[in-house]
């Protein structure tokens, strides 16, 4: 269906430089075609050899996928568990359990597809209980869910304590020989595992995993950071992403697609509330203290968008004249449109009667407004899942953006929508801090658990500072993010 033109007729380029494929039924996930046209420009395209290897990756989901001789071969020597090496070459799995909040969930779905990528196996996702309401197929003609017969029952159960596990392997330090005799391997990279989980990071696949048929992990976070620490992916690596502020951009926007019934809560919300304004501004609130509100974090959002000049300043008294509302458009007074998301919403009530109790000094009008205020986090509810989905890729929908520091939510706001963030820094004592915010090096994620090991000399080491673009977060001092 490619190019579509917008309602003025100019040419998009809906399917991002080759990002995507053409051939989909438009109609069972209309986002897949029809978010560009919602977005100012592309921020970044993809290269060749990442178009060249996200085909081939198609290829290998429709040749592994559920419903194939291969897959069904491959589960049926996990049930028995028999090991796999040998039969069925060219097919091997790695099954992601995503979890916690649906931003954490998001980052681990690209962060697992990129690994998926890079060691050659086809991923299958564990749906829990909202996914499927969620997102849409990525791959055309097969399916990234993992199937309910699925022969490994309580998934989310699984941690680096099992037999099976990354950790496992390497602390009895005999894994050449002990993965031929498992039927899987599970490793572990929650944003609090072990130094030996995060071996997984130096990890050259060719050694010894890529015998194991079958990698379960469970994640909650953005690994990207960490694979482009590990000598075994750079040249990869390079090749892929030859600008390494935008992989999460490229890897969502071709990934993760929400599903009719969300892209009608995104649409309706834009169409009625953002789409006429000159400009848009996104204010991301999480708090991490309570759900109750907090005069610290009111402050910080407004000593933010002053100090930075994201939001005009107010009148102390009212202006004697007022413009005809002709007159005020004639003249050019900018409107603003302020997309606020959060559980709670005072922070909302707030701002947006600052605006209506007084002018603004430049003239320009504001208007303020929050789709949802869930109260409490009630993640794995599909309802609740599916707004706060359509309230991170409404963030994305924006043209500047103040985030929360410490949120995937934020991350994936931001990271939609190609923006470098100014990030709310974490309070600490309940004090706003000073300054309030920053604006971040890049519209990057934050690797929240990252490996303090340099895989080369094989010992402890500031990760930060191994090569130049794998840089400390701005919002958390350990991270790690790609700029
Ligand atoms: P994080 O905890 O900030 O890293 O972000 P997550 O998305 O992983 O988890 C927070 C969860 O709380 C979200 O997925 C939502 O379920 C809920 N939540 C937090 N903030 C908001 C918000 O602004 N809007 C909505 N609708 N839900 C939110």
């Amino acid at each position: 269906p490619s190019p579509t033109y917008t309602s003025k007729g100019s040419k998009k380029d809906v399917l991002m430089g080759g990002l995507l494929v053409p051939g989909f039924d438009e109609r069972t996930c209309v986002s897949r075609y029809n978010s560009a046209l919602y977005r100012k420009n592309t921020a970044r395209s993809p290269c060749r050899h990442l178009i060249k290897r996200l085909r081939e990756q198609e290829a290998l989901q429709r040749r592994c996928g559920p419903g194939t001789a291969a897959y069904r071969r491959a589960a049926e020597r996990l049930e028995s568990r028999r090991n796999g090496t040998g039969a069925d070459k060219g097919c091997k799995y790695l099954v992601l359990v995503p979890y916690r909040g649906l931003g954490n969930r998001m980052l681990a779905m690209a962060s697992a597809f990129l690994y998926a990528m890079l060691t050659g196996r086809a991923l299958l996702v564990d749906r829990g209980e909202s996914l499927a309401d969620l997102f849409c197929e990525p791959f055309q003609g097969t399916s990234w869910l993992l199937p309910p017969e699925f022969p490994i029952k309580n998934l989310e159960g699984l941690t680096g304590e099992v037999p099976e596990s990354y950790r496992n392997l390497v602390q009895n330090d005999r894994p050449a020989m002990s993965v031929s005799e498992l039927p899987y391997v599970f490793v572990d990279l929650d944003h609090a595992c072990t130094y030996h989980d995060k071996l997984f990071y130096c990890d050259d696949d060719r050694h010894f995993l890529h015998r194991v048929p079958w990698l379960l992990m469970r994640t909650d976070g953005y690994f990207p950071p960490a694979l482009f620490l590990n000598p075994a992916y750079q040249d990869e690596l390079d090749r892929l992403f030859p600008r390494k502020d935008s992989v999460f951009y490229l890897l969502a926007h071709y990934l993760l697609h929400p599903t009719n019934k969300v892209w009608g809560l995104i649409t309706r919300f834009y169409d009625s509330y953002l789409k006429d304004s000159d400009e848009r501004l996104g204010i991301q609130v999480r708090v991490f203290d309570g759900d109750s509100p907090f005069k610290h974090i009111l402050d910080q959002i407004t000593a933010c968008t002053s100090q930075e000049r994201l939001l005009p300043e107010v009148l102390e008294q009212e202006p004697s004249s007022f413009p005809a509302p002709a007159a005020a458009a004639a003249a050019g007074a900018l409107s603003k449109a302020v997309l606020m998301t959060g559980l709670n919403s005072w922070y909302y009530e707030n701002i947006r009667a600052r605006y209506w109790q007084s002018a603004t000094a430049t003239g320009e009008v504001v208007r303020v407004h929050q789709p949802s205020h869930e109260e409490h986090q009630l993640s794995g509810n599909t309802t609740h899942d599916m707004k706060a989905m359509a309230e991170m890729y409404l963030l994305s929908m924006t043209d500047a953006i103040v985030t929360s520091g410490w949120s995937t939510f934020g991350y994936v706001g931001h990271g939609l929508g190609g923006l470098s963030p100014w990030v709310m820094f974490k309070p600490e004592n309940l004090t706003t801090p000073d300054p309030p915010c920053r604006r971040a090096t890049s519209m990057e994620p934050c690797l929240h658990g990252p490996p303090f090991y340099d895989c080369r000399v094989k010992r402890g080491a500031d990760t930060g500072k191994l090569v130049p673009h794998v840089r400390h977060c701005e919002d958390m001092s350990w991270g790690l993010k790609l700029v």
